[in-house]
């Protein structure tokens, strides 16, 4: 058994990001940048109005001040306007600035009539005027290589002229559930069987990556049944299999896989709930086996699936989200692993929720984060810890 740092340090050397690809920015939200990418434009790209209004000379506008309109200028083409102290131009917000004007007057301020206007306000030099670069610089970076794209970014992107950008490809996923005792929702339950909801699980966890979940199957414990289904999840970059890779008879996962020639890298890794998880990989395909207890498949797949997926889309940031909360009761871990608390973190406060069991379902779809207790590590009520954001 080894730890869960070895552990994850051992699937993280083996996996590789994917090769990169163009990809519409329209499509590209929540892929990874591959490269750098610099603002070719300032923002804004010219001085322009914030306001409707007009265009003035701020040192020439007193309350009171009467202005001649000489002219309009919308936003969309520069007329290449320019006034003269005494003078005012109309002016629409997101226009080009008329030279020599240094003010923008709000029309709420003004009382027009008929070719001039009367300034009911003080105004002050630079007022409702967006300068050039005032946002944003020539030459800054506005994406950096891993980071996830988000609606900001690709605002952003958008804004600088960019139609397509290079991100991390696409990972492909396949699930595989095993056990004789599992049964498909909608279909009739016996005696002793229970529903399966692994695949259901992980197809939320891997989907929330940004994977894409191509094959989704039930196989029997039964040693061609696991031949024929591996066989077939093996075609993607990535293959979960929940269940089966735990030490007993009908745990045939493990003899399955090394029977098609995969390479097992880890079995076993100190961690509760999740012991018996297994890693390895064939070919271009990263084989994860999580327990078959619900809870342990869902810890092990955010702990150990979760940063290869990020890995292989070209994710700096392979961690989940941290937030500081005050725990709300005692906690020690008297056990030899690394233990996942689940609960609910709630202004700021995190309590632990449910039986913190490995089959206990309803706390797992009650909380929100995981707080990581470590070997022999005591935890009091009211201390600031810090616990892992999944939800
Ligand atoms: P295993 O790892 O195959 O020994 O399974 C451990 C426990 O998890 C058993 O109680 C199984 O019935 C349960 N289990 C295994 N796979 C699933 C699944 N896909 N959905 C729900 N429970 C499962
Ligand atoms: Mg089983």
């Amino acid at each position: 058994m080894i730890s869960e740092e070895e552990a994850r340090k051992k699937i993280l050397e083996t996996i590789r990001p994917l090769s990169s690809r163009r990809w519409s920015l329209s499509e590209a939200l929540g892929s990874f940048a591959a490269e750098d990418y610099f603002a070719g434009l300032p923002l804004p790209a010219f001085d322009n109005s914030a306001m409707d209004g007009y265009a003035v000379v701020a040192s020439f506008c007193k309350k009171g001040q009467r202005l001649q309109v000489t002219g309009e200028q919308p936003a969309g083409r520069d007329k290449q306007l320019r006034i003269a102290p005494g003078e005012a131009i109309r002016i629409f917000t997101g226009a080009p600035i008329p030279a020599g004007a240094d003010a923008i007057v709000m029309q709420e301020d003004v009382t027009r009539d008929g070719d001039a206007i009367v300034i009911n306000t003080d105004v002050k030099a630079g007022e409702f005027i967006r300068e050039r670069g005032c946002d944003l610089a020539e030459g800054q970076r506005i994406l950096a290589k891993g980071e996830r794209l988000r609606a900001g970014t690709i605002a952003l992107l958008a804004s600088q002229g960019i139609a397509d950008v290079a991100v991390g490809a696409e990972v492909n996923a396949a699930i595989i559930s095993t056990g004789d005792e599992l049964v498909k929702p909608g279909e009739k339950l016996d005696q002793g069987q229970i529903y399966e909801s692994n695949s259901a699980l992980l197809r939320a966890l891997l989907q929330r990556c940004g994977a894409a979940v191509n094959l989704v199957e039930h196989c029997r414990d039964e040693r061609a049944s696991l031949i024929e289904g591996i066989k077939r999840g093996m075609r993607n970059h990535v293959l979960i299999i929940s269940g089966g890779v735990s030490v007993g008879e009908h745990d045939l996962v493990k003899d399955a896989l090394r029977e098609l020639g995969v390479q097992i890298d880890i079995w076993r890794v100190a961690i509760k709930p999740g012991k018996p998880f297994l890693f390895g990989n064939i070919g271009e395909c990263a084989v994860f086996g999580l327990p078959g207890n619900p809870v342990s498949a869902f810890v092990t797949s955010l702990q150990f699936v979760r940063p290869a997926i990020l890995k292989m889309m070209g994710a700096t940031n392979l961690d989940l989200p941290q937030l500081p909360a005050k725990l709300a009761v005692d906690l020690t871990n008297e056990g030899d692993r690394a233990h996942y608390i689940r609960g609910k973190l709630e202004h700021g406060k995190f309590s632990p929720v449910g039986r913190q069991e490995s089959h206990a379902l309803f706390g797992l779809s009650q909380s929100n984060a995981l707080l990581r207790l470590d070997l022999g590590q005591s935890l009091k009520a009211d201390q600031i810890v810090d616990v892992q954001i999944w939800e």
